[in-house]
């Protein structure tokens, strides 16, 4: 495995700059991104009060229903008040009414108190609208700037997916599946630079800039000579060197 250690950093640059490109269109820009924050936020102020007005309505429907169904029962016990023989039935019937009728009456003062939160919920979120609206607008003409600024953006990250497509094939295929499997399973820092350390006076050591482990002289020759393809004995990441300016 000689020779394409140059093309491998360059494939390795170019998926960093389009893993980069790509996370900037699947995000919001850096210079909207205080006003998207204040937006989000009101914006889920006021959905808030919006769900809380869809609570009481809902509320307000149950409370209603409840009260049909208490006042048709009053209708029956008063109908059965004529058919009764015997005091005592007449007596336990009565007590029924009345039971009834404070079921009516709670049931409309849920109803009642419902439709007034449902009110109050309803005027907030309508002042909540208003003032949101001079946000939202300002909000909607950055959102417009980034997406006329987007396909400039998404051009450039095809532009380097077909770079990366000619550093793939310009490399031996066992070449390739190595760094491959570097790139997944080291989260996109398949490779590492090999360190220069002085040790004395004219001496140096050299080693992997990613774990520190020492890499052997012959290698670095390898890797500056040849340009191979060489891994940490310790990390496995592909070692490169990088002249110093
Ligand atoms: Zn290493």
């Amino acid at each position: 495995m000689s020779g394409h250690l140059e093309t491998i950093v360059s494939l390795h640059k170019t998926l960093i700059e389009l893993t980069a490109a790509n996370q900037r269109l699947n995000s919001i820009p850096e210079w909207m991104s205080e006003l998207h924050e204040e937006h989000s936020e009101k914006k889920a102020g006021i959905e808030e009060v919006e769900a809380a007005a869809a609570t009481a309505d809902q509320e307000r429907r149950e409370a209603e229903a409840e009260l049909a169904d208490a006042q048709e029962t009053q209708k029956r016990y008063q109908e059965q008040l004529g058919q009764v023989s015997t005091q005592r039935e007449y007596g336990a019937l009565l007590k029924e009414i009345d039971t009834t009728k404070s079921q009516i009456s709670a049931s409309e003062q849920k109803a009642l108190e419902a439709a007034e939160r449902k009110e109050e919920s309803d005027a907030k979120s309508a002042e909540m609208r208003e003032a949101f609206s001079d946000l939202d607008g300002r909000y909607n003409a950055e959102l417009a700037k980034w997406e006329s600024e987007k396909p400039a953006v998404a051009a450039a990250a095809k532009q380097l997916e077909t770079s990366a497509d000619e550093l793939r094939a310009a490399v031996p295929r066992n070449t390739l599946v190595l760094f491959d499997r570097l790139y997944e399973h080291c989260g996109g820092e398949a490779l590492s630079r090999v360190m220069k350390m002085e040790v004395a006076r004219g001496n140096a050591m050299w080693h992997c800039a990613a774990c520190s482990y020492n890499v052997r002289p012959q290698i670095l020759v390898e890797i500056r000579n040849e340009g191979s393809v060489n891994q940490c004995d310790s990390c496995k990441r592909i070692l490169f060197w990088e002249d110093e300016e």
